[in-house]
């Protein structure tokens, strides 16, 4: 005879395999051993298989927007901003990566909100983390540092002093595109500063554009970094990326 009790088990062991059918099966092993990378003795020292785009000596991995050689002034260890010389892109091109990058606005301050210290990481040559002087200096903020311009404000200020070094890491997922040229899959990025978590995966909505809505424009799967001449000699240093 099948008691009343034994129905109700039989039930739930039929609910929880029900249950179990719905969750992600076992996952494969993977086939492939990770391979190994030497890391530097801190983070601003590349990684074994990065690409460093600027080791303090030179800029010839950069040149200017009319393809001639980037003008910015290489100092003792850093590049600054030559005002007035337009932006510098790398001759070499990236889609998904990780990138490290050390900036310091300059310490005798002028100027107020976007005119203090503005630059920018142009990720693909389109999409800016904005670079600004944020410390004791409001903007919008969607427009401080470590904003995904116009689009995102960070979720902290971690903003260091004025003239003092400060550090990126960014980690971006390159837009994709169909054949048509419509985005079907947007970039996103993860933006460390200062080691602090300030932009968490967020969805880029397009060209960080100034004046007008973000959009979507195809492009090729494989961009320049650019950084931004605003008139302000922002400095740069220990500047190293990583194909993702
Ligand atoms: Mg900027």
């Amino acid at each position: 005879m099948v008691t009343r009790r034994a129905v109700i088990a039989f039930g739930v062991v039929v609910f929880a395999a029900g249950a179990s059918a719905q969750e992600p099966g076992p996952f494969p092993a993977p086939k492939t051993e990770p391979p190994i990378v030497t890391a530097g003795k801190t983070n601003a020292d590349a990684p074994s298989d990065a690409i460093v785009l600027f080791n303090g000596k030179d800029l010839s991995r950069w040149r200017a927007q009319d393809g001639a050689a980037a003008k910015w002034n290489v100092r003792d260890g850093y590049v600054e901003v030559a005002p007035g010389s337009g932006d510098i892109s790398t001759s070499d091109k990236f889609g998904d990566v990780q990138l490290h990058i050390e900036w310091a606005t300059p310490s005798v301050v002028k100027g107020e909100g976007q005119e203090r210290g503005n630059s920018g990481v142009f990720l693909m040559g389109r999409y800016e983390v904005q670079v600004l002087d944020s410390y004791d200096n409001k903007t919008y903020y969607h427009g401080q540092a470590g904003a995904v311009y116009k689009q995102h404000a960070p979720l902290v200020n971690a903003s260091r002093k004025p003239g003092e070094w400060q550090t990126y890491d960014i980690v971006f997922h390159a837009p994709r595109f169909d054949e048509q040229g419509k985005v079907i899959d947007r970039a996103r990025v993860t933006v460390l500063h200062n080691g602090v978590l300030i932009q968490n995966n967020v969805e880029i909505y397009g060209i960080t554009y100034n004046d007008r809505p973000a959009l979507y424009i195809a492009h090729p799967a494989d961009e320049s970094l650019r950084l931004q001449d605003h008139g302000n000699p922002v400095r740069y240093r220990n500047i190293w990326i990583r194909r993702l």
